[in-house]
């Protein structure tokens, strides 16, 4: 799925992503505008919002929804999320950012289906840096995963893939999905411009983001940063390049289904030894 963000979270990103059967999260401000940008008849979306989202979510048509903040660690949070539960009983409720087994339970019990995990391991987040704050992505995804499994949820794996590798990865730590953000960036259907063959890409809570939608203009410390990618032309190749590695690693591990995934593979420990003469392979 694409990050819910203002680089990638776009309609023309929807239009080819759909066509793959993935799913796009747009950007906040499309749920925020008043006029409708994205196809909400089509399936392949998720709409994502903050707490003071809440009635506008409910109000959607769509029946695939969430709660997204920076830190899910809050009894505001819980909260909220019981309260969409309770406006959308029908509706799949996804919620996060957490990074642990026991957040990630007690969301699920507030009525989330889908958990998003993740503190930290963005290509444009700066929060560790800025906080010390974070976890390690993949134990946070295998982690979560496995509590989440066990009260019949499931998890989104949030940030950190740089290639298709990482998300099969994700996947074979026990993810349901995986939310990429800077992997879509630089292609035609971002919101961004090509200047001297590069684009750019920018976190939500970065100066870029904050000058653009922060219009009482207060100062607030950023937590991301804005990044200058190589422009790759139409994303179509890139999500094929990704399909391509995901399938491939169906057929190395012998799974016949992604879900199968997890179940048909193994993490072994590389130590510091290994490192220096391998390097990562
Ligand atoms: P990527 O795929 O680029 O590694 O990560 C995308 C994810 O980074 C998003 O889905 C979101 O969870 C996270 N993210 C986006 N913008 C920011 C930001 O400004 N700060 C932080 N800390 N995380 C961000």
């Amino acid at each position: 799925m694409s990050a819910n963000m203002d680089v990638v979270g776009t309609p023309a990103m929807h239009e080819v992503l759909s066509r793959y059967r993935l799913i796009t999260c747009p950007a906040r401000h499309y749920l925020r505008s008043d006029t409708p940008k994205f196809n909400n008849e089509n399936c392949n979306i998720c709409w994502l919002g903050g707490i003071e989202d809440i009635s506008k979510l409910s109000e959607l048509s769509s029946d695939f929804v969430g709660l997204d903040v920076a830190n899910g660690y809050t009894i505001k949070f819980v909260d909220a999320v019981k309260r969409l539960r309770e406006k959308c009983p029908n509706a799949t409720v996804v919620a996060g950012n957490v990074a642990t087994a026991d957040m990630t339970q007690e969301l699920v019990l507030a009525g989330a289906d889908i958990v998003k995990v993740g503190l930290g391991p963005g290509s444009v987040c700066t929060t560790r840096i800025k906080t010390g704050i974070g976890y390690p992505q993949l134990s946070a995804v295998i982690e979560c995963a496995d509590a989440a499994h066990g009260l019949s949820g499931h998890i989104i794996a949030d940030g950190g893939c740089a290639n298709s590798g990482d998300i099969v990865k994700a996947f074979a730590g026990g993810a349901d999905f995986v939310m990429i953000g800077g992997m879509l960036a630089g292609h035609d259907e971002c919101d961004s411009s090509v200047e001297n063959g590069k684009m750019s890409y920018y976190g939500m809570a970065s100066k870029s983001a904050m000058e653009k939608h922060n219009h009482n203009n207060e100062y607030r410390g950023a937590e991301g940063k804005t990044v200058e990618v190589e422009y790759r032309g139409p994303v179509e190749d890139t999500i094929k390049d990704i399909l391509s590695g995901v399938r491939s690693a169906c057929t190395y591990v012998g799974a016949d289904k992604l879900k199968a995934l997890s179940k048909c593979t193994t993490f072994v420990r590389v130590n510091r030894t290994h490192n220096t003469i391998y390097g990562d392979r």
